[in-house]
């Protein structure tokens, strides 16, 4: 068996990864706070852990999957932390998104234990994460990626080192840019189609080969024309990363305009009760502004 691995955040994302890696031979001590994807888990042969530290512990390599920034702050540095096991052989592969703020502020004090931590995003939804073919993100040590490489192997298809602490976080912002904004400009195009009378699906079909042809529509197009909004990526993860896209830009003295329209659309659902739905849900706002719906002909 491959060395055992600390796994903690076992969601949507996060349960399957956790699965491929011990489908490839790692063991695994996870947690989460909801009993049954551990349970699963366990099932398959791995350790439950009832706190960070009690995870932090027992191995040296810890991957956190968690919804925010916050929540990797209280599992890292809070009370229970890994910090409070961490040693100088302690390293932590965070794949969570978050804001590269709080990625810096983290491995900053993962650092004075003497412990090292790579920030991984990722991209490629739950279908990439059951497929193990997820798009990952990194930012950290040179020698740390290489280290821990056979692991990204494992829960990806590509793992590209793109900077120093926290450069991850900030590439994943931008593919969350990229997202949103595509999602809308499908949902534009698609109730021009529909409110035409043709069929999205035909539609979708006739340019998909094209230069306006996606992984955005490849993956969204079938569902929404369904209206099949059932996550996948709840829209209140993406209004996250949006929020924390325009604190970057804003810091940086950047002014993204159509990302802040976007984001004000997101905002709205996510009022009305909409977080939980998937993403492609976005199109819903600009639907509810026309009276109109992006729909599979009968
Ligand atoms: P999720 O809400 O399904 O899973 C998060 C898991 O973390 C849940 O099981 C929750 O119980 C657990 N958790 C929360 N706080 C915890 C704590 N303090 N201790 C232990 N467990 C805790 O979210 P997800 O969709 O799996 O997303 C996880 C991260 O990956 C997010 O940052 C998200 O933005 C990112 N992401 C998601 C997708 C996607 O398509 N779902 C794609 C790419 C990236």
């Amino acid at each position: 068996m491959a060395e055992t691995l600390g796994f903690i955040g076992l969601g949507i994302m996060g349960r399957p990864m956790a699965k491929n890696l011990m489908k490839a031979g790692y063991g695994l001590v996870v947690l989460d706070v909801n009993p049954a994807p551990v349970e699963e888990l366990v099932g398959m042969g791995a350790t439950a852990a009832k706190t960070p530290a009690e995870v932090a512990s027992q191995v040296k390599k810890i991957i956190t999957m968690l919804p925010d920034g916050p929540d990797v702050e209280k599992v890292v540095t809070g009370e229970n932390g890994i910090i409070e096991a961490a040693t100088s052989e302690t390293i932590l592969i965070d794949m969570s998104s978050i804001s590269p703020t709080v990625t810096q502020k983290v491995v900053a004090a993962l650092k004075e234990k003497g412990a090292r931590a790579l920030d991984a995003p990722v991209s490629g939804g739950e279908p990439g994460a059951i497929k193990g073919e997820l798009a990952i993100m990194v930012g950290g040590p040179e020698d740390l990626f290489n280290e821990v490489k056979p692991i990204f192997e494992v829960l990806g298809k590509s793992a590209v080192l793109v900077g120093d602490t926290a450069a991850g976080q900030t590439t994943k912002l931008t593919n969350q840019i990229l997202v949103g904004i595509h999602i809308q400009a499908m949902g534009e195009a698609f109730l021009l189609a529909c409110k035409a009378g043709y069929d999205p699906i035909r539609v979708y079909e006739a340019i998909k080969g094209g230069l306006a042809g996606s992984n955005v529509l490849n993956a969204k197009i079938p569902l929404v024309t369904e209206r099949n909004f059932k996550p996948g990526f709840k829209m209140r993860l993406h209004q996250k990363d949006l929020k924390n896209a325009l604190e970057a830009a804003s810091a940086l003295g950047l002014k993204l305009p159509v990302t802040d329209m976007v984001k004000g659309f997101v905002d709205s659902l996510v009022s009305k009760g909409k977080g939980d739905d998937d993403h492609g849900g976005l199109i819903q706002e600009l639907e509810a502004l026309n009276n109109a719906e992006i729909r599979k002909l009968q």
